[in-house]
């Protein structure tokens, strides 16, 4: 039995890698074998009940491929093995010490070191609502499909997000993995999945929706390995028909919550639930994620959401002016369209603060209580771009040398990229028409005047034209 025994411990520590193996693995004795149960023990209830979870099944079937005449495992807590201290355990509890107070009863956390004796017993209505798989992170009732602007940088993701909540797990579209920066609407379009599916007339009518931050998935995994619940929160979570993950980059360097999420997107997808998720950079750029997640969450539907462009910002502009009821004139509109742009959390937020602002004093929306009201928000976003960079960025982009910009070179190949740069200089910097002219060689205002519209005109006329030099803009402005 015992060479037996070791043989299965090779096998499993094959299988599952060093350092999983020394985290888990390693503290299991063989108590015996009767009759045709072997009897393993380890040092704590909290390492039983994920020894259970996670390895189970392998054990048995370890066992059972020894042609021993064993069938069961059973995994018990070695009399004298005291009750597991979260501090002391090994693996997702060791943790870094989580930065945000809880607010829900069942993820109880406490900073690592903190040794308690008794790990927490969730509420009672939390393990009822765990059990009956409510996982429901509340949704915010602003993020809908109606009150989301589409526009070109968004306009495939949304798309994408249309599908899968009018169809889920269509062909394809399995899993969703949506991504982008910092304020671009990922969250917007979860929810509005969400609320689409869980509406009683929407693609999913009776399913259930489980979604959640990468973040508070964590805290409730450990907090279920604390609780002694691991069983519970699995079930729960692969009870779901849709399970929507938030932020997943915070899963990054969280490698025990990250193989819990693995096998519960596994569990789920084998039958054919649909998974969304969401994350700041596209899985071939999440470094830190196991290889064969990234491989899985890159195998769906990949959907990008880009910085905003100026027509998308005004159009998000109108719409929530519109629905804060408040006139807000079209000067004002595009002066934050031109100077806000980072992402669409700042704009709203820069409107909000003038609605609310006109609304406390009564007064209406104009320029000048913009650029009061805003003075400090429009400083931090002043642009501080130089001539020089914008030289440099254009040359670049067109492959011309940058002492063609201030050369006395006609040939179009240099000329027009020149005059880019001179109106992007005009746009994106404060200085007047005859320091712009300087800095190109010494040229005349009225050069610089002439390329400015020149621009302008080939702009509206040549469509792609006009996308070229928005997005030397948007790189210069960023
Ligand atoms: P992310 O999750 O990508 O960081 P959010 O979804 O939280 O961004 O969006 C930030 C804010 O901007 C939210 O208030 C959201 O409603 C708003 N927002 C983003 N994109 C759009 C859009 N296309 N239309 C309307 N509002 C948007
Ligand atoms: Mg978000």
């Amino acid at each position: 039995m015992d060479a037996a025994w070791a043989r299965i411990r090779g096998r499993l520590r094959a299988e599952v890698g060093e350092a999983e193996y020394r985290t888990w693995l390693r503290q299991l004795t063989l108590a015996g074998v009767e009759g045709e149960e072997a009897i393993v023990h380890v040092p704590s209830r909290f390492l039983r009940d994920w020894l259970r979870g996670q390895y189970g099944d392998r054990l048995r079937a370890l066992w059972q491929a020894e042609g021993l005449g064993v069938r069961r495992v059973d995994i018990r807590v070695a009399s004298g093995g005291g009750d597991p201290l979260p501090a002391a355990a090994p693996g997702p509890v060791a943790e870094p010490a989580l930065a945000e107070p809880l607010t829900e009863p069942l993820a109880a956390t406490r900073p690592a070191g903190e040794a308690r004796a008794e790990p927490p017993k969730p509420s009672p209505e939390a393990r009822g609502a765990e059990a009956r798989g409510d996982w429901a992170a509340p949704l915010d009732p602003r993020f809908t499909f109606d009150s989301f602007v589409v526009g070109k940088p968004n306009e495939f993701a949304h798309a994408c997000a249309r599908r899968v909540a009018e169809k889920p797990n269509s062909p394809g579209f399995n899993p969703l993995f949506l991504y982008g920066g910092v304020g671009l609407g990922k969250t917007h379009l979860m929810h509005s999945i969400a609320w689409a599916i869980r509406a009683p007339q929407g693609g999913g009518a009776g399913r259930s929706v489980a979604y959640m931050s990468a973040e508070k998935f964590m805290y409730r995994f450990i907090a279920a390995l604390r609780s002694q619940s691991t069983m519970e929160f699995k079930e729960s979570l692969r009870s779901v028909d849709v399970l929507m993950i938030d932020d997943l980059q915070f899963l990054i360097g969280k490698d025990n919550t990250q193989e819990e999420f693995f096998h519960t997107f596994n569990a789920l997808v084998d039958q054919g639930k649909q998974i969304v998720v969401s994350s700041d950079k596209p899985p071939s750029d999440l470094a830190g994620l196991e290889d064969r997640l990234r491989t899985r969450l890159g195998c769906g539907m990949v959907a990008d959401i880009h910085a905003t462009t100026y027509e998308l910002r005004i159009s998000i502009l109108e719409a929530k002016a519109v629905s804060a009821g408040v006139p807000v004139p079209p000067k004002v509109l595009e002066f934050l369209a031109h100077k806000i742009t980072s992402n669409v959390r700042e704009l709203e937020g820069a409107l909000n603060r003038l609605i609310a602002h006109a609304n406390l004093f009564g007064r209406p929306v104009t320029l000048e209580s913009c650029q009061d009201v805003l003075h400090d928000v429009l400083r931090a976003h002043d642009r501080r771009v130089t001539i020089e960079e914008i030289q440099k960025r254009v040359a670049e982009h067109y492959n011309i040398r940058l002492t063609d910009m201030s050369s006395a070179r006609r040939a179009r190949n240099v000329a027009r990229p020149r005059q880019v740069a001179m109106y992007l200089a005009k746009q994106l910097t404060s200085r007047s028409l005859p320091e712009i002219g300087k800095k190109f060689g010494n040229r005349d205002h009225t050069t610089v005047m002439h390329a400015v519209s020149r621009i302008a005109e080939l702009m509206q006329g040549d469509a792609g034209f006009a996308e070229d030099v928005e997005l030397l803009r948007r790189m210069l402005e960023t």
